[in-house]
């Protein structure tokens, strides 16, 4: 038996002090994860659970590439978030155990489609199209987690060198460990799952031309140009 047709590899990340990249098998995202941001889109902050949404591997776009501006959009906006690259298989952990699912920590965009994801929410739709599309989940190197715990750093995102995001990862509601807890409640987690979790406030438009560098301290950052729409 053959495929019909070859599908492209399994989009994989690099591991800062390493030559081995981490392949990538599924991508969550918790939204409003940090109150001043649900704030500034008009969200009530719901501490009964996470908002998991995913987005398909399909949707990875590294660090230092250059897109397109998205297609069906014109309210591009960027969100930098902190990622989890989980390393070991978890079912049911307890927040207490979720540290030894972890394998590394990475900067991240979660690009939205925020018109679309508006008209979605407004009529109690589902958000895929505005947060699940072809460049959607951009990723820097992973650092190991051996080389990073994840504390008061500050979070930040710079748009062509103006500061537009400035927060830190102690402000979120749930934290890496009830995230991870809460998720492999649905999920079997495993080697390959992504975790993005969340974005603090200053989320806004792009634009072709601009230049977005997203920190965490202690981590290498994410960049990634916009380019014209195709
Ligand atoms: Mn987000």
């Amino acid at each position: 038996m053959t495929d019909l047709f070859t599908l492209p590899p399994t989009p994989s990340v690099p591991v800062t002090g390493s030559d081995a990249r981490y392949p990538v098998r599924r991508i969550f995202c918790v939204g409003r994860n940090y109150a001043a941001h649900a704030l500034e889109l008009g969200n009530a902050v719901d501490r009964e659970a996470p908002i998991w949404f995913t987005k398909a591997p399909a949707a990875l776009c590294l660090s230092d590439g250059t897109i397109p501006y998205p297609p069906g959009t014109a309210d591009c906006h960027y969100e930098m978030e902190l990622v989890i690259a989980i390393g070991a298989p978890g079912f049911r952990v307890e927040p207490d155990d979720a540290q030894r699912l972890i394998f590394g920590y990475a900067c991240g965009l979660d690009m939205t489609r925020r018109d679309l994801q508006n008209a979605a929410k407004a009529k109690g739709y589902p958000w895929d199209t505005g947060k699940d599309f072809e460049n959607g989940a951009v990723i820097g190197a992973i650092t190991p987690a051996a080389h990073f715990a994840a504390a008061g750093q500050r979070i930040a995102l710079d748009q062509n060198g103006a500061r537009r995001q400035d927060g830190v990862l102690s402000d979120m509601i749930w934290s890496i460990p009830e995230q991870i807890a809460d998720l492999s409640r649905l999920y079997h987690l495993a080697p390959g799952d992504l975790i993005y979790t969340g974005t603090p406030a200053g989320v806004g438009p792009i634009a072709p031309g601009d230049v977005l560098e997203g920190t965490v301290e202690g981590l290498e950052p994410v960049r990634l140009t916009i380019g014209a729409a195709q």
